[in-house]
């Protein structure tokens, strides 16, 4: 049941391959009202990409017709491909639920700050580069150079999130404590919004 008359944006990003996709699945049962914005890519699916679930998956032309449409919140070119939060979705989402999910990455979140959306925002830190890599090599999908472009991708990421709310190492088998510490800090975030 709905207990807050605004929800709260959760921006949940870290590197490719850093777990933010499996956290969010895992703190969906956790937290009460909660809810994941699927945001529009123009990438192909990846094996076990779930369409409407994991993303809206349109073809490059479309999404640049929805970009000079003003379609967009933010968007962001990644890895080249196109990624995107649709506007109308998050308020609506907002209004029916205490917590919305979004896995946007970092240029996204920035994008969001600069038109004032409030959120929360929590940024994974994997414990090395080099376990990042044999995770994105193991999920598959993914030619060598899109893999190469995913890591230099994520050293800038790593610097660019120092502004995010937390910044929590998420450790190779222990998905576990990374969930606990974003359902405490979720919960306390909604006790003290409804004591105000
Ligand atoms: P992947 O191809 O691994 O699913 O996603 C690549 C990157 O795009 C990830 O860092 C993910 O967080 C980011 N991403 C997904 N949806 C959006 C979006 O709507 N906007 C932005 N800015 N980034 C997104």
């Amino acid at each position: 049941m709905k207990t807050t008359t605004n929800g709260l944006f959760v921006i949940i990003s870290s590197p490719s391959g850093g777990g933010k996709n499996s956290v969010i699945e895992a703190l969906l049962p956790r937290v009460s009202c909660a809810t994941r914005l699927v945001t529009t890519t123009s990438r192909p699916p990846r094996p076990g990409d779930r369409p409407g679930v994991d993303y809206h998956f349109i073809s490059k032309t479309a999404f640049e017709e929805g970009m000079r449409g003003g379609h967009f919140l933010e968007y962001n070119f990644y890895a080249g491909h196109y990624y995107g939060t649709q506007k109308g979705t998050l308020d609506a989402l907002l209004h029916t639920h205490d917590v919305v999910f979004s896995q946007i990455e970092v240029n996204g979140k920035h994008a969001l700050d600069r038109a004032g959306i409030a959120n929360l925002s929590i940024f994974l830190v994997p414990e090395s580069l080099d376990i990042l890599e044999a995770r994105i090599r193991k999920r598959g999908g993914l030619g060598a150079d899109d893999i190469e472009r995913r890591l230099a991708q994520a050293r800038v990421e790593l610097e660019e999130s120092s502004d995010y709310d937390y910044r929590i190492v998420n450790k190779e088998g222990k998905m576990e404590e990374t969930v606990d510490a974003i359902a405490d800090i979720i919960t306390s975030r909604i006790s003290s919004h409804l004591s105000t």
